[in-house]
């Protein structure tokens, strides 16, 4: 589901935040409060019970108290408050207190938001910037969700909080399309998905974060990269490869050792030589191109490669195929003339058209894309020059209106070293994910003292375009997964028919139809006659294959296919050359 974005659902969860905080006090009076921001989802609220947490079986009790508060319609209420107003009124609470500390330093008004009864007395007090809704009455429906561990500040090393999150809104009905969408989440977690569709595992010997693929899975991921490189093929990209280590110098030529340093698996060869698990394929790429002098005329260069690369999770953080230590990324890098920036845009938003037009995620609906620039009041912190950045952000936009692309201008999203293109895809349960990305990057050549020769005889630097199509094959695989609920299309799908002989008098006609299908480079799997045609029927459907194929004396004799599409009920006679188009 979407969930609703506003101002007003913005004040709906922060206030709902608040009305959970106020139940939790009245439940346990001693407890001290960290954070409780909204989120695009919902909200949540961290707390320090001391030594003994409330768990999940006290959310009864905490929602009890949450409608009590809300039936009482408390008018919420704003005062901005003296410093000695607020630290008395949080004393003894060491997170407020370092709160209140932050907002001083930053030399901001100390603001409570109270609810008041009908005589306007406080009933509750807590110290927040706002907004909220007028009166804890407009809430609405509301529910808390989970609860989990979080680090005072996000820092492991300190003190270790209870977060409570939540969700709120406007009816019951969009409470109950929640539960819906939750359920229908489940159901298709690709953890559990990709475990009984074998195309993944891990193995407590290999390590945590590292996947392995299995025939199938791996077929998929195949699928997905010879896609992509076919189509980047198209428009001119070649594949080049580079090893998995390199020296440290690689990356502090880069810039990357100082930002990545907690994130590098450091290899130790002979005599102690040092190298690093490669933690991205840039600064590799740019010495395929600074192997050779370079001409105006050589531009641009395109590269392109499938390849992992290794970041040292944190262990708490892994999750499935969506954060993994091996990370195969579908990578290429353009290397051009600032004036090329345009037309090398409008190639890669072709790939991504084409690519997501076959996955059925192309439609105006079902997509949008940020175009991320420099915040204009802070334009001293981008690094590359006014012209390369103006020039680069026109050309983005450009591209987003000649190709009539949802988009969306945002203001300091944009990385130092250049702007870029994102796009945010919403799966089938209307999740937003973001998948590809064109991000321009002026700084990479000029620490690696990338030139070529312009027609006048003088070096100029190139700009260096990074994109990626899928993102990720990794975590593309789980978004696939889940988007289909495992029911690939057939393009995608290892084995894409089943052929089921009713019974051993049709075995001969089964095997030569297997045959004709092979030779048509259908991929196709025959199950014998040792189950009930019923269970095979039934096991297809579980595996989620796209067709099976049932084979009688009808079909013997007519040559024509009786034909089942998965998660359809009925069955479609077609003949044989038929069947093959539909999958072609
Ligand atoms: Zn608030
Ligand atoms: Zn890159």
């Amino acid at each position: 589901m979407r969930f609703p974005q506003s101002d007003t659902e913005n004040r709906r969860r922060h206030t709902a935040s608040h009305i959970m905080t106020y139940a939790v006090k009245m439940l346990r009076p001693d407890v001290h409060l960290g954070v409780g921001p909204w989120t695009d989802s919902g909200f949540y609220q961290d707390y320090d019970f001391g030594g003994s947490p409330l768990s999940e079986h006290d959310f009864k009790d905490i929602q009890k108290k949450m409608r009590w508060i809300i039936n009482k319609n408390f008018a919420v209420v704003q005062q901005d408050v003296s410093e000695e107003h607020a630290r008395a009124h949080f004393a003894g609470d060491p997170y407020k207190q370092e709160l209140i500390d932050g907002i001083l330093a930053r030399g901001l008004a100390l603001s409570f938001y109270h609810f008041q009864n009908d005589a306007g007395q406080n009933v509750y007090s807590d110290l927040c910037a706002g907004p909220h809704l007028s009166y804890t009455g407009d809430v609405g429906a509301f529910e808390l969700t989970k609860i989990a561990g979080a680090y005072w500040r996000g820092d492991e090393k300190l003190a270790q909080l209870t977060r409570i999150y939540g969700v709120a809104f406007a009816t019951e009905e969009l409470l109950s399309e929640y539960h819906h969408f939750i359920a229908e989440a489940a159901k298709r977690d690709h953890r559990r998905l990709g475990q009984e569709l074998g195309l993944f595992t891990f193995s407590d010997l290999v390590g945590p974060g590292l996947p392995l693929f299995t025939p199938k899975g791996t077929f998929i991921r195949r699928k997905i990269q010879d896609t992509i490189m076919a189509l980047s093929s198209a428009e001119g990209y070649t594949e080049v490869c580079i090893p998995h280590l390199a020296q440290p110098d690689l990356y502090k030529t880069s810039g990357h050792w100082e930002k990545f340093s907690d994130d590098l698996f450091h290899v130790r060869g002979k005599n102690d030589a040092a190298f690093v698990m490669k933690p991205m394929n840039c600064p590799h790429h740019t010495q395929v191109y600074a192997s050779q002098m370079r001409s105006y005329r050589d531009l641009p260069q395109r590269y392109m490669e499938t390849t992992m690369v290794y970041r040292d999770e944190k262990h708490g953080e892994l999750s499935g195929l969506s954060r993994v230590r091996s990370i195969t990324q579908d990578d290429a890098h353009v290397f051009c003339r600032l004036s090329q920036v345009k037309d090398e845009s409008q190639r890669i938003v072709r790939i991504i058209e084409q690519f997501y037009a076959r996955i059925g995620m192309w439609e105006k609906e079902n997509f949008w894309v940020s175009l991320s620039v420099r915040d204009p009041k802070t334009l001293e912190k981008y690094l590359g020059g006014e012209e390369n950045w103006s020039t680069a952000e026109r050309f983005l936009e450009e591209v987003c209106q000649e190709a009539a692309l949802p988009y969306k201008r945002i203001e300091g999203e944009a990385a130092f070293y250049g702007p870029k293109l994102d796009f945010m895809f919403y799966d089938s349960l209307q999740r937003e994910r973001q998948l590809s990305t064109i991000q321009i990057d002026f700084v990479q050549p000029e620490r690696f003292g990338l030139e070529y020769t312009a027609e006048d005889g003088t070096k100029e630097r190139p700009v260096m375009i990074h994109r990626a199509i899928a993102g990720s094959l990794e975590r593309f695989m789980s978004v696939m997964i889940e988007h289909f609920a495992g029911a690939f299309p057939a393009w995608l799908s290892p084995v894409q028919c089943v052929v089921l002989p009713v019974n051993p008098a049709h075995d001969a006609a089964a095997n030569a139809l297997m045959e004709r299908l092979r030779q048509r480079g259908v991929r196709a799997e025959l199950w014998d006659t040792s189950e009930t045609l019923g269970k095979r029927v039934r096991n297809a459907q579980t595996e989620k294959l796209p067709y099976s194929i049932v084979l009688g004396d009808t079909e013997a004799a007519s040559g024509q296919l009786t034909v089942r599409a998965y998660g359809q009920e009925t069955e479609q006679t077609i003949s044989f050359d038929e069947f093959c188009e539909v999958l072609q």
